[in-house]
């Protein structure tokens, strides 16, 4: 406790934030008091312009704050390939890897009947626009290996695959640089279940 209430109320509120504990919260709050109040002013309104206009992107539903996100209107993505996924981060971390140029879609979550999260909140409509895209032809899956992640993966190849579309989901597997000797026992077994042949033997 500081003694001002409204810098308690400060380093409470920004508790809310992921990492973020009460010491490190007060920290934050004391760096503030000692940055040019001008700079403070830019950020307190930096997150209130994110407050008013950051919204979904009407096709891939990622944040944005345009009707359609940057990657959306690029020209040169892949519109053969939609990666389906939970959220905005795991998007950003797919993009940090290089290695796919398709098209994505944000799901916001993943189905959870007990918690009321149904396909539509997961923007199921506007993903149905999506897969009508005539030059779609693979949709890969990369909701998260959960309960509810594969039951979301498995409700969306249902649907996929009844409007003619390739499906596919990411494998499981082995971190790299990692020993078996520490990985758990599903992850070992999804591994073992998902290899993948490196060469045949004729007629094999
Ligand atoms: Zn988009």
């Amino acid at each position: 406790m500081t003694h001002s209430p409204l810098l308690d109320q400060l380093i409470q509120q920004l508790r809310m934030l992921p990492g973020v504990g009460p010491r490190s919260a007060q920290r934050m709050v004391f760096q503030l008091l000692l940055e040019p109040k001008e700079r403070v002013r830019d950020l307190a309104k930096t997150l209130e312009r994110m407050i008013q206009e950051i919204q979904h992107c009407q096709r891939c539903r990622t944040y944005c704050e345009s009707p359609e996100c940057k990657l959306c209107q690029n020209p040169t993505r892949d519109e053969s390939l939609l990666c389906i996924i939970e959220t905005p981060a795991e998007m950003l971390s797919l993009e940090q890897s290089g290695v796919y140029k398709g098209r994505y879609f944000v799901l916001h979550g993943r189905l959870s009947p007990l918690d009321g999260i149904g396909p539509e909140a997961l923007g199921i409509p506007q993903l149905l626009a999506q897969l009508k895209h005539p030059a779609l032809q693979e949709v890969i899956l990369a909701t998260n290996p959960t309960v509810e992640g594969e039951a979301t993966a498995y409700y969306l190849t249902d649907i996929a695959h009844k409007m003619g579309k390739k499906v596919s989901r990411i494998a499981y597997g082995v971190p790299v640089g990692s020993e078996l000797e520490y990985i758990d026992g599903q992850t070992l077994t999804h591994a073992v279940l998902m290899r993948q042949v490196l060469a045949r033997v004729e007629g094999g």
